[in-house]
């Protein structure tokens, strides 16, 4: 079957560019363990029910007649939104402490997306928190708002480190805008970002000296320490016992680099017990190469082969800086991972049959996850120049052993001829039986998105979409 600007390699024969990985042929297909919506709401109705014992205490030692005047219900309204906001910023942190039982419900996409909703509540819970309880506190002690800032921050316990921890919130919101954001160098707008740590700690003293509820010793107050006391272990674990652990089993090197296109080149790596990595076709590691001028930056790829208990790969396309210094890597480079994470695996399946939908470098995950799906799936390529497409020989060989048709739409977003094939009739009439099957999508956010509005048109329901957008 051939089409405008594209031509097919369904079931064609052929060997992979690097050998010495085992036959995808006899990887069997993991069991789908169908977790991914009950997974996730068993971890909303946890939250939920977190925001609740949070704001009970208030409701419970707050009787209705207390709240007869305008100054006792904007004190009111501080206090709970202080409650919200303190519950808030737990939960934000505990979302990026990359817990795997988190990652493994959630997936990562779906904790950054969480992660970006609540902080934009966060913030407003806490400029709520600030404004109701200066502008209560001023009426009860006949002062300007101003004034009695001052007053605060003078005379209060711990409330200088309490504003500037607000300050720090308003500052990183404003940088969560997507606007902003984007301008920013990632690195600066991730190291920023670190500093709601700090927030959490300048945050918590004003709580326990002034906090109606969380001042007097007591069970809630007890209650309230004990979550952050977990919090903080589950960061420390996520975020330092687990990626020590996982290097120092590992010990992680670069064992070669070879150049795939003009602007993309595989890393493969070596390092030991590999056969035992716990490693899914589709999922993702953050990666520091340990060199001078490169060890303090940790950028996600995905490797672009299923575990095979003897090297990993990573398929790597410059965009910038560090991807472009990566072709310079010498041969022996000690590296340092942590993950994997993400949950765009075969695991995660909800029905037998796969259709994977890859655009440019996003074909790397889909080739690792190829090897792990049944065979019988479908895979559609979509690359600007046939210089773009990757992989192209392996894929070739993969189709070869899982049965799969593979379909190279190839053309500028603007040619009618690829434009006709990623709309939903032409989704359609190449695999006719869409809406039976699991679609994995991965590649640049505008492809991303409009591929799932036709997906939608077409007639997938949500649930059997996948997505990496190659996006945190
Ligand atoms: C889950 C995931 C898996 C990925 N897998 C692959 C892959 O297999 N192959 C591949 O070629 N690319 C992959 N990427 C994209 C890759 O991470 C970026 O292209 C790379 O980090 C860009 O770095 P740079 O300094 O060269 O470019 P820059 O010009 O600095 O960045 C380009 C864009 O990449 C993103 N980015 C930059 N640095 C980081 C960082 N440290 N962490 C997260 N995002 C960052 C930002 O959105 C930025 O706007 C993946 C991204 C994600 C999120």
């Amino acid at each position: 079957m051939t089409y405008p600007g594209t031509h097919a390699a369904g079931r064609r024969s052929g060997t992979p560019s690097r050998s010495g990985g085992r036959s995808a042929a006899v990887v069997p297909p993991r069991v789908p363990a169908r977790r991914g919506p009950a997974g996730r709401r068993a971890v909303l109705a946890v939250l939920w029910a977190g925001l609740v014992l949070a704001v009970l205490p208030w409701w419970l030692q707050t009787p209705d007649e207390s709240l007869r005047t305008t100054t006792a219900t904007l004190t009111a309204a501080g206090r709970i939104t202080g409650l919200v906001a303190g519950y808030l910023l737990l939960v934000q942190v505990l979302l990026m402490s990359r817990l795997p039982v988190l990652e493994r419900r959630l997936g990562t996409e779906q904790i950054t997306r969480w992660h970006r909703d609540i902080g934009v509540t966060l913030l407003v819970a806490v400029l709520a928190h600030v404004s109701f309880t200066l502008t209560g506190y001023a009426r009860l002690q006949r002062q300007s708002v101003l004034a009695e800032a001052g007053i605060l921050l003078r005379d209060y316990e711990d409330m200088v480190g309490a504003f500037v921890a607000a300050g720090i919130l308003a500052l990183l919101g404003f940088t969560g805008v997507r606007a902003i954001r984007t301008a920013l160098p990632y690195e600066l707008w991730h190291h920023l970002h670190l500093s709601s740590y700090l927030v959490l700690l300048l945050g918590f003293g004003h709580q326990f000296a002034h906090g109606q509820q969380l001042f007097r010793p007591g069970p809630v107050r007890t209650g309230w320490i004990v979550a952050y006391l977990l919090v903080a272990a589950a960061l420390v674990w996520g975020r330092l016992v687990l990626p020590l652990r996982f290097n120092l089993r590992h010990d992680l090197r670069v064992a070669d680099v070879v150049a795939e296109s003009r602007d993309t080149v595989s890393i493969y790596l070596t390092g030991r017990r590999l056969d035992r990595l716990d490693l899914a076709g589709g999922q993702f590691l953050r990666w520091r190469f340990l060199t001078a001028g490169r060890w303090w930056q940790a950028h996600p790829f995905s490797p672009s082969a299923a575990g095979n208990g003897r090297w990993l790969r990573l398929t790597v396309k410059v965009v910038g800086r560090h991807t472009a210094d990566l072709r310079n890597l010498a041969p022996g480079t000690r590296v340092w991972a942590e993950g994997p994470s993400g949950t765009f695996t075969a695991a995660h399946r909800t029905r037998d049959r796969a259709l994977l939908i890859a655009g440019g470098s996003g074909i790397t995950p889909i080739r690792a996850l190829l090897e792990e799906l049944p065979p019988g799936a479908a895979l559609i390529y979509r690359a600007r120049t046939p210089d773009d497409v990757l992989l192209h020989r392996e894929l070739d060989w993969l189709a070869e052993a899982r049965q799969t048709d593979v379909w190279y739409v190839i053309g500028s977003r603007h040619d009618p001829g690829p434009r006709q094939m990623m709309s939903p009739e032409g989704l359609r009439q190449l695999v006719p039986d869409l809406t039976e099957r699991d679609v994995w999508l991965c590649g640049p956010p505008g492809l991303v998105e409009a591929t799932v509005r036709a997906l939608r048109r077409a007639g997938v329901p949500r649930r059997q979409i996948h997505l990496a957008t190659f996006e945190l």
